[in-house]
């Protein structure tokens, strides 16, 4: 639908009346963008305004804006079933479930939900009752980190460990726990990146000791801790994990909502470790957010501890639009295209180029790290380099600004913990073309040149 520029104003008029906006302040002189469409990595205002998308919407866009295969995809599937609730099955739902299972590298049974957050919330539920089951029913919490985010329904936020999302909706679901993240940049000085990141690792064993290690059914984290500040591991952290969660009998589940799909350079974060995870949850660019849908993926061996034919022993969860089929058709479709374009290979190149050209802005009085994996990089503010003192909300807000006005949507970790909220993020498009990337370079080097 084409909307007038003349209906700007009222079109805001009625957004301020009925809209209720997710994680945004009311700012009076600051209305939200109205986004009327989308090509490639690029979007459009109701004005009339292009700006390229450098975060995918939500960390979520893999395969850019105006796919009309997928369209398609969504629409056909829709004229010939519409629905089916994943107490049956369907077609799109089958091939998808066996597609995902290849691209993991086999053994893993597909369960389907709406968003990240349930696709975590599932987790959970299965890993406590896989314990029961298992015959260790005392095992009921869940270890993660803090700084990194997992979702808004009540267990994901309790598993979150951003305390400004958590502020005023406490108290949330008892049993979750957090520990340190690696911040690899704020490590103690004359230790080493690789030393730094074993001792974080063995923090989640310390507190496993601390509270009993057979009360422990889970621990959950990204491959890299993403929306909290790209806080990327040494490789020797997440392996030393999956040994702890070994040797304590604990699952590893491995949050892949924003990792999965491409954007780190391979088709799953996790896949840049020697570790194999026991419950892998996906959503996001699963279908580049063109429908909702979310998976949790299961070993196969703990999903036979649910067929046993004791009472209650099958999981009991459900949810109506979980599995949908025009999502699943969309689903398959947005795998055909990363495979076809080999976005996924074109994340790790688009990634490096970025993060080679951008090296210099690390010699910039206000720019303390850049880091990243794939094509998603974190830039990370300070006041000062010696003392690391974190950038103020201006400095950081004026250079979101000054992007946006040069036709650049960047984002930043926003509302995670007081005092670290100074890092710009960058999750564009893994489509993205060779010339925009070099406008991405070209305005970041510019705003910064001006800051
Ligand atoms: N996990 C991670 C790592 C996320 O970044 C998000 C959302 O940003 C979620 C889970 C929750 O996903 P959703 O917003 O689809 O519920």
């Amino acid at each position: 639908m084409k909307t007038a520029k003349t209906d700007v104003s009222s079109l805001i008029e009625k957004d301020r009346a009925n809209v209720w906006h997710h994680i945004s302040p009311y700012i009076e002189e600051k209305p939200p963008m109205v986004i009327q469409s989308g090509q490639g990595a690029w979007i459009t205002d109701h004005q009339g305004n292009r700006y390229l998308d450098g975060m995918s919407g939500l960390w979520c866009v893999n395969v850019g804006y105006g796919r009309e295969e997928l369209a398609k995809a969504a629409y056909d599937q829709m004229v010939e079933m519409a629905y089916v609730p994943m107490t049956q099955s369907h077609v799109p739902a089958i091939e998808l479930a066996e597609k995902l299972n290849d691209l993991l590298g086999g053994g893993y049974m597909i369960f389907y939900s709406n968003s990240g957050s349930d696709a975590n919330e599932v987790a959970f539920k299965l890993a406590r009752q896989f314990h029961q089951q298992n015959g260790e029913p005392s095992r009921f919490k869940f270890l993660s980190r803090h700084r990194a985010y997992h979702g808004s329904s009540m267990g994901a936020l309790s598993a979150t460990g951003q305390a400004l999302r958590k502020f005023k909706y406490e108290p949330l679901a008892p049993g979750f726990l957090h520990v340190s993240p690696p911040d690899s940049y704020r490590r103690p000085a004359g230790m080493s990146v690789e030393d730094y990141n074993i001792m974080r690792a063995e923090e989640f064993e310390q507190k496993i000791i601390w509270e009993q290690k057979e009360t422990i059914a889970g621990i959950i984290m990204e491959p890299l801790i993403t929306g909290g500040g790209i806080l990327t591991p040494h490789p020797v952290y997440v392996e030393k994990v999956q040994e702890i969660c070994r040797k304590y009998g604990i699952l590893l589940i491995i949050d892949e909502v924003i990792c999965g799909f491409g954007r780190t350079g391979k088709y799953f974060g996790h896949q840049h470790f020697g570790i194999k995870p026991d419950i892998i949850t996906m959503a996001k660019g699963l279908t580049s957010a063109y429908l909702p849908l979310s998976v949790t993926a299961v070993r196969k061996d703990i999903y036979e501890t649910f067929k046993n034919s004791a009472e209650n022993s099958h999981f009991r969860h459900v949810n109506t639009f979980g599995g949908n089929p025009a999502a699943c058709a969309v689903a398959l479709k947005n795998l055909e295209i990363i495979e076809r374009e080999r976005l996924v290979e074109r994340s790790e190149l688009l990634g490096a180029r970025l993060q080679a050209e951008l090296a210099e802005l690390k010699e910039h009085p206000h720019v303390g790290d850049i880091r990243g994996l794939g094509f998603l990089l974190g830039i990370e503010m300070v006041e000062n380099k010696e003392t690391k003192e974190p950038a103020s909300a201006e400095r950081v807000a004026s250079l979101i600004a000054a992007c946006k006005k040069e036709g650049l949507i960047i984002g930043k970790n926003g509302d995670t913990v007081e005092g670290s909220n100074n890092v710009l993020t960058l999750s564009p498009p893994l489509s993205c073309t060779d010339d925009d990337v070099e406008f991405i370079i070209s305005v970041l080097k510019k705003v910064f040149t001006e800051l």
